[in-house]
């Protein structure tokens, strides 16, 4: 995968944010603040702006990846800012300046990723957070490479191991974030951002899917 599905992959997440603005913010007016779709909506705006603007022109995947992440933390004010951006931009870190990703090499970067989710907001799985769709994700993604799965397979796991984990969110309590504050009443109710999580993980997917 070359920098070309990563510029795709980041521009699909944009469109796909886009496109459940107003769904991940009704998900966030249920437990939250009602902002989540337009905080991300924000960020993956500016991150289009930035990503063909010299002198930040990213030409690798590793630098494409850390502007993402550079501008979601300068751009978006919510929680999901710094979480998304340090994601990203871990993410970025442990690609480098490879100019070519293999399948290790881009589970080793969302571990990466998920690692400095859970460094920066402390949540576990179970918390009711994006920890809940991303974790498993992962985990779902490195299990299908280590088994000598096809990259379509082990992508289609990554996807449905996040959108299991997000469906898993809804009947537990929130311990993390905005959410807690509700106490038991956050039971019933998906996560916000464990939705976004899915769609950006299925962004990437349907990248990688087109890249090859
Ligand atoms: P805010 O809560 O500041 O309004 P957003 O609405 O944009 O920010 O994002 C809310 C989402 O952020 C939650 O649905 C949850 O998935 C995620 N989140 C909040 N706190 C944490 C945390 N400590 N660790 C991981 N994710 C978190
Ligand atoms: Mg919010």
């Amino acid at each position: 995968m070359d920098a070309e599905v990563f510029r795709t992959w980041i521009v699909s997440a944009a469109e796909v944010i886009e496109a459940n603005r107003d769904h991940l913010t009704q998900l966030d007016a249920a437990i939250g603040d009602a902002d989540h779709g337009i905080n991300l909506a924000r960020g993956f705006t500016a991150v289009l702006g930035t990503l063909d603007t010299p002198p930040t022109k990213a030409s690798t995947p590793g630098g494409i990846l850390t502007l993402t992440g550079n501008t979601l933390i300068s751009k978006v004010g919510g929680a999901s800012g710094p979480l998304y951006g340090t994601a990203f931009r871990r993410a970025g870190k442990s690609l480098g300046d490879a100019a070519d990703v293999d399948l290790p090499a881009l589970s080793a970067a969302l571990d990466a990723a998920l690692a400095g989710v859970q460094q920066l907001g402390a949540a576990r799985e179970g918390d009711k957070t994006m920890v809940d769709a991303l974790a498993p994700a992962t985990r779902a993604f490195s299990k299908a490479i280590a088994e000598g799965a096809s990259p379509d397979d082990a992508f289609v796991s990554l996807v449905e191991a996040a959108q299991a984990g997000a469906v898993a969110t809804i009947p537990l309590q929130a311990l993390k974030g905005r959410a807690s504050y509700l106490g038991p009443r956050s039971v019933g109710h998906e996560d916000p951002g464990a939705v976004s999580t899915v769609l950006i993980l299925g962004a990437l997917a349907e990248a990688a899917r087109a890249g090859r």
